[in-house]
């Protein structure tokens, strides 16, 4: 097997520890043979790249993306009943793009004609370059819910077999949507869809396969009842209220930020520019963000962060975290650490530690001095040992 030494002035393992001056990653095939001091770990018959003022990061966990949605070009629900052929290659730029950002691990939440499981097997045999994938099929809503482009299930029979049918063509994970959504016309963020029942019978048939459970769920009733229910994962969370935190620590259920399409000028607001109940609802959750992120920190909920198809813009998660009062350095940890336990590939990814997956970035200067996570500083990307790209 070949090795080779990533060595830069700063490294942070994701594990919260602080960052490391003058640290190297060892790397041997497609594992991390070793993390420590450069001088410690030479050795002679590495392949030797130095990135000289960058840090050493691991690759960033997108936990909630769609491989073909484009949402600055507006009509997201539309863009999910274009011909699929056409969805299928948009899908190529929009997985180069996460690469340049970092992105090594993504889990797609919600694709038509099994189009997640044909571009999941093209980049596992190495035809199509991309992050490694984590699929859920096609999603389920009900007949009058915000996802309802996608796939609709209706009743407990309705999902117990749409689940089934997800999970028989290779589902990592199943994904639903409770409450209305931003970009869809005539939903209300608060309203649901789904009865107890059917929640229930999602997380039942899920978990029996060993499969986790992520909801689409701004806020409200709706929210506590998933929570209650076992579901894994609330999925934006833009208006939990004080109940809802409550309900999710009470429960463990983890919360994936979604924070980029929302707030970043080539989202929604450009997308879906012409259209006033859209842009209202931009505004509202906007409007709501500080009060509700203060009591998702005052609860101490575990957040992952998502990019919700926003493709090469990861590391506005990163910045808008750390805006909104986070350390640069806990920031860090929900982009790596966090993405990996929610979907549950922690033992394998998400840190720089001997025997894990070779998934490294290196980004420009010194992380904890001055984050710069844009994609233009993304200057190493190591997926499994690979190298997709290199800016020395
Ligand atoms: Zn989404």
């Amino acid at each position: 097997m070949s090795r080779t030494l990533y060595t830069a002035r700063h490294l942070i393992d994701g594990t919260g520890r602080g960052a490391r001056a003058d640290h190297a990653v060892l790397v041997n095939g497609d594992r991390i043979e070793a993390v420590g001091p450069a001088n410690s770990l030479a050795a002679d018959d590495a392949h030797r790249v130095d990135l000289g003022d960058a840090t050493l990061v691991p690759g960033f966990v997108d936990a909630h993306t769609h491989l073909t949605i484009r949402p600055g070009e507006g009509d997201q629900h539309g863009q999910l009943r274009r011909p699929h052929v056409w969805q299928a290659l948009r899908a190529v730029r929009n997985l180069a793009a996460m690469v340049d950002s970092g992105v090594t691990t993504a889990r797609i939440m919600g694709e038509q004609a099994g189009i997640d499981f044909t571009v999941k097997a093209l980049i596992e045999s190495g035809e199509l370059e991309g992050p490694r994938l984590f699929v859920s099929g096609t999603a389920l809503s009900a007949t009058n819910g915000h996802g309802a482009a996608l796939g609709v299930a209706d009743g407990v029979d309705g999902v117990r077999h749409a689940v089934r049918t997800n999970l028989r063509d290779g589902a990592d994970h199943v994904k639903f949507f409770m409450t209305g959504g931003v970009s869809s016309s005539g939903t209300d963020l608060y309203a649901y869809h789904y009865g107890r029942d059917e929640v229930r019978c999602i997380v039942e048939e899920a978990h029996r396969a060993g499969r986790r459970v992520a909801v689409h769920a701004h806020g409200g009733e709706g929210v506590t009842i998933c929570a209650e229910e076992g579901v894994d994962s609330i999925e934006h969370g833009g208006l939990l209220t004080d109940e809802n935190v409550a309900a999710m620590s009470r429960h463990g259920t983890a919360l994936v930020l979604t924070k980029t399409i929302g707030h970043h000028p080539d989202g929604i607001e450009r997308g879906d520019a012409h259209r006033p109940d859209i842009l209202a609802k931009v505004r509202a959750s906007r409007a709501a963000d500080a009060e509700v992120f203060a009591r998702v920190l005052g609860a101490r909920l575990r957040f992952a962060l998502g990019t919700d198809s926003m493709h090469g813009l990861f590391g506005y998660e990163i910045a808008w975290l750390i805006e909104h009062g986070v350390d640069a350095e806990a920031a860090l940890v929900a982009a790596t650490r966090h993405g990996a336990e929610v979907i549950g590939i922690e033992a394998d990814a998400g840190t720089l530690e001997a025997g894990k997956r070779a998934d490294i970035v290196a980004l420009t200067g010194d992380y904890l001095g001055e984050p710069r996570t844009a994609p233009d500083d993304v200057r190493l990307v190591v997926k499994g040992g690979a190298v997709l790209r290199l800016r020395p």
